[in-house]
């Protein structure tokens, strides 16, 4: 259908706690998603949902969650539970899209653990546990995605994160690691996908490196309005800096 035929459709984004949850370079998601929005000839807002009373979200089509310290973490998990959960529920089952970095990510799960043993309950949209271990995972990630039809196929991004992810039986990964720990450094699995949830550890910020993962959630959202075809941009930028990140990976 392509910029003609979008024209004006409003495009919204919902960005989860930007004053707590925001950090190594998060808010580039939502700057991706806005100008990609814009250059495939739709209107984008941004509503911000920050803590206290629950905020309509029927109009969001694609939400963010970004990472926090475990003392940002801490701050917001008990709002998410009380004034978010219904709502996001409600709109991710009508075909809204949720991407979330590291403590949002978490959060999402049915509950995050800091290394002393505190445990913050999550709203369990994606079942995933986390418990966090001594040591961080630091350093570049490089994920082999397992989403259908997307081009290319990997996802590169940073990862900075104390806590171990385990997928339960409604989880999928969202891909394989070819570089870095990923969910737990063990079962060389990163991030996750249920329903319309992609959950992931790769700050970075992720979308402008992946732009074919921006794009795949535009569309998705799009959808329920019928079309999800989105013009073609020359993304030649984005992907030299994408495959920089594989090349340096490669090296280390
Ligand atoms: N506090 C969480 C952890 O350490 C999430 C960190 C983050 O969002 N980068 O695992």
């Amino acid at each position: 259908m392509g910029a003609a035929i979008l024209g004006n459709m409003k495009f919204t984004v919902g960005w989860l706690y930007p004053d707590l949850m925001n950090i190594y370079g998060d808010r580039g998601n939502i700057l991706t998603l806005v100008k990609r929005a814009e250059w495939h000839g739709l209107e984008a807002r941004v509503v911000e949902l920050g803590r206290g009373e629950a905020q309509p979200m029927e109009d969001v089509d694609v939400f963010f969650f970004g990472g926090g310290q475990d003392r940002e973490q801490a701050l917001i998990y008990d709002d998410l539970r009380q004034f978010k959960r219904e709502s996001l529920q409600a709109s991710l089952a009508q075909g809204a899209q949720m991407l979330a970095v590291c403590g949002g990510y978490q959060l999402l799960g049915h509950y995050y653990q800091t290394a002393d043993g505190q445990r913050y309950d999550g709203i369990g949209v994606i079942d995933v546990i986390t418990e966090a271990g001594r040591k961080r995972f630091i350093g570049d990630v490089v994920v082999q995605a397992e989403i259908d039809g997307l081009t290319p196929s990997t996802l590169v991004g940073f990862e900075n994160h104390s806590g171990r992810t385990f997928l339960g039986p409604e989880a999928q990964p969202l891909g394989k690691v070819l570089r870095g720990k990923g969910n737990n450094g063990s079962d060389h699995r990163e991030g996750c996908i249920q329903g319309n949830v992609i959950g992931t550890y790769m700050h970075g910020s992720l979308l402008p490196k992946n732009p074919h993962l921006a794009d795949h959630l535009i569309a998705r959202a799009l959808r329920r309005r019928g079309d999800d075809a989105l013009s073609h941009l020359d993304d030649s930028t984005e992907l030299a800096a994408h495959g920089w990140i594989l090349q340096r990976a490669q090296r280390r």
